[in-house]
């Protein structure tokens, strides 16, 4: 089956966003704990694609060593994944672009990983905030890719950005269906 991967720094509100895309209060655990999500999580959604939920990256209190452990551990996973279709790499739509968050599409990009971008938790800024950061980001990325990554803005509170990311899923699997027929 299709698998799509969900990473991005610690506490940037993955498993709030697994949550609602999988319609489930309590599936994937939330904690205010920075680096709780240690192991990768598999969910089967509407029995013709999986969620993968990858560990948490980049948070401060860590060693060097287990750092490194992290990066051997999400390096094979892209590495080895057939099935991966897309990574979506989450980001705080609050903070303007980090460089852990830019290394890490860059990774993505040499390795020929596809990745979308979501924006999480964009009921904590107004509007003009939210476009003026996602402008940020557009002009630093702009300067490596030819065009600016597709992207989406979520709200985990609010529940909303769920139908855009779940219908671009849905067509994604629908032409590797027809493409395989
Ligand atoms: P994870 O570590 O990336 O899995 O992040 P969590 O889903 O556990 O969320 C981290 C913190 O951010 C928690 O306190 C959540 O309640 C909060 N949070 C997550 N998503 C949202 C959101 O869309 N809006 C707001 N306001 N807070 C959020």
């Amino acid at each position: 089956l299709p698998e799509y991967a969900f990473i991005g720094r610690s506490n940037v509100g993955k498993s709030s966003l697994i949550n609602m895309l999988t319609n489930r209060k309590s599936l994937a655990k939330t904690s205010g704990r920075p680096g709780k999500t240690q192991l990768i999580n598999h969910f089967l959604i509407n029995k013709n694609w999986h969620l993968v939920d990858l560990p948490g990256y980049g948070y401060a209190r860590v060693s060097k060593s287990s750092k490194k452990t992290f990066q051997k551990f999400i390096t094979q996973y892209f590495s080895f994944r057939q099935q991966l279709v897309t990574a979506f790499v989450l980001v705080d739509i609050r903070h303007t672009p980090q460089p852990i968050d830019l290394e890490f599409m860059q990774w993505l990009g040499e390795n020929g990983i596809p990745f979308s971008i979501i924006f999480t938790k964009a009921d904590k800024l107004k509007p003009n905030a939210i476009n003026n950061h996602i402008e940020a980001y557009k002009n630093i990325l702009l300067e490596t890719w030819e065009e600016m990554p597709n992207h989406f803005i979520t709200s985990s509170s609010k529940n909303t950005g769920k139908e855009e990311v779940l219908h671009y899923i849905d067509n994604l699997n629908t032409n590797i269906n027809s493409s395989s027929n």
